[in-house]
């Protein structure tokens, strides 16, 4: 910290959110590391999924308005680009406001200053505002660090630089993604694109949650490409363990159920925040693991079957071949708690990046069922890349669902994923240690901060 006039000057970060589970963790995730490393931090978020401030009594938190209820827009996982274009253009009147407020008042309190603003890279329009009254701006990547080349690479270079990938990026099939990616994208798409990729190119760094023996490949062709340095000061929750931000009611009692449980014996199944699954899918999967004569807990969050609880959809005479004890079923759970509970040994996800991230850092072989936008690029690592998953067939079958919990959890062909697995546990801690990867990051990260 600088001095002025003989006494220490602070510095504040502002971190702006996208207000979606998936993307909250992250961000409030970097935020405490970001003060334990001595900053003081703002978050300003849409009115919209507001987080509970008082789990976070050191930061302080502004709300803008978003409009989004108020402009009509869909709240449906698929509609996601009209959600972000909605919000990119309703908040960035307020946020200027609110920014330029706060700059005032840091006239009034010397020993305080504005060092720069951290945003989601869904919430681009903060580039431009921070542009305008001379912050540096940073953008955060709540994703695979992957996802960026299909930004940094010039679009004209894209289809030959994919086709001609270098090994370690093959199992990704990047130029079959592009070729979807292209196939008729509507002007909102195109709009995001470039705005989105306007911000990247004019800020001062991008900070990804990802760690450099993951990505390795993608990263050093980002690199390549793109003029802002990268951070990687990931798996943010490992940096910042303590934090709760959950917009749903954790259920903890899931976690005296697995005390109970033997070491690995337990298949955990969850679907993220937004993925939905049709009444058919939840019988399958329900029979699957019955069958499977595995323990499993299992979340069915409200509305992850469209207009439904979820739980009233399973079927007759489950309860009965489960039995009181082997299964437990929560609307919520504790995730990155029970991911690192011993009696964890498997876990069946979505393949959400913040879900593959808890995962793999404690060693927990994945059963993947990707469900939309970048959950397939994440199962193509899982599964393809770094090989400690295994694809579970798009259309459900309960036999082969029990057949795929058996083959990750016990059978010996499913040795060398879950052997996988606990190595890139052991080279995860490497990452999170002094001298490590993510920890020199982060130092870097502070280093140029001082430096603008
Ligand atoms: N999560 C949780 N409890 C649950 C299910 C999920 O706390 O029962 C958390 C999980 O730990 C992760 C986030 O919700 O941090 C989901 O993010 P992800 O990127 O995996 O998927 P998304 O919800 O964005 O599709």
């Amino acid at each position: 910290m600088e001095e002025v006039q003989g006494e220490k000057q602070s510095s504040r970060l502002v971190l702006v959110l996208y207000p979606f589970q998936g993307h909250i963790n992250p961000m409030l995730q970097l935020a405490t590391i970001l003060h334990a490393k001595g900053y003081s931090i703002t978050i300003i978020h849409p009115e919209f999924n507001s987080p509970n401030p008082s789990n976070h009594p050191h930061f302080t938190f502004i709300s803008i308005p978003d409009q989004l209820v108020e402009s009509g827009v869909s709240l449906a996982p698929g509609d996601f680009i009209d959600r972000v274009l909605a919000l990119n253009k309703n908040c960035t009147a307020p946020f200027q406001k609110c920014l330029e407020r706060m700059l005032d008042d840091d006239q009034k309190h010397p020993l305080e200053r504005i060092a720069g603003v951290v945003y989601d890279c869904f919430m681009y329009f903060v580039q431009a505002v921070a542009d305008d009254l001379g912050l540096p701006g940073f953008n955060m990547r709540p994703t695979a660090a992957a996802i960026l080349l299909f930004s940094v690479v010039p679009h004209t270079e894209q289809e030959s630089i994919f086709e001609s990938q270098i090994s370690e990026l093959q199992p990704l099939e990047l130029k079959q993604m592009l070729t979807s990616f292209s196939m008729n994208p509507s002007d909102n798409m195109k709009e995001m694109r470039a705005a989105s990729l306007n911000a990247i190119r004019s800020s001062s760094g991008i900070i990804a949650n990802t760690m450099e023996f993951l990505e390795h490949a993608a990263l050093s062709m980002i690199r390549q490409y793109s003029p802002a340095p990268v951070f990687t000061l990931g798996p943010f929750h490992k940096l910042a363990p303590s934090c709760s931000t959950s917009i749903l009611q954790e259920d903890a009692h899931c976690i005296s159920w697995l005390d109970k449980q033997a070491p690995k014996s337990v298949i955990y199944v969850s679907f993220g925040s937004m993925a939905s699954l049709s009444k058919q899918e939840i019988v399958e999967i329900a029979w699957g693991l019955a069958n499977s004569k595995q323990p499993f807990l299992w979340v069915i969050r409200p509305g992850l079957v469209h207009g439904s609880e979820g739980t009233e959809l399973i079927p007759d005479g489950f309860r009965q071949k489960v039995g009181d004890h082997r299964g437990f079923i929560v609307k919520w759970a504790p995730q990155r708690e029970v991911l690192a509970h011993d009696a964890v040994g498997g876990f069946w996800t979505h393949c959400g990046w913040n879900s593959t991230l808890e995962s793999l850092s404690e060693g927990v072989p994945m059963l993947c069922k990707p469900c939309f936008g970048d959950q397939f690029l994440n199962m193509k690592y899982i599964c393809y890349a770094w090989k400690i998953g295994i694809q579970v067939e798009s259309e459900l079958e309960r036999g082969k669902i029990q057949g795929a919990i058996k083959t990750l959890m016990a059978d010996i062909q499913g040795e060398e994923i879950r052997n996988k697995a606990m190595e890139l546990k052991r080279k995860t801690i490497l990452s999170l240690t002094e001298g490590g990867s993510s920890l020199s990051s982060l130092e870097e990260f502070t280093k140029q901060m001082l430096s603008i």
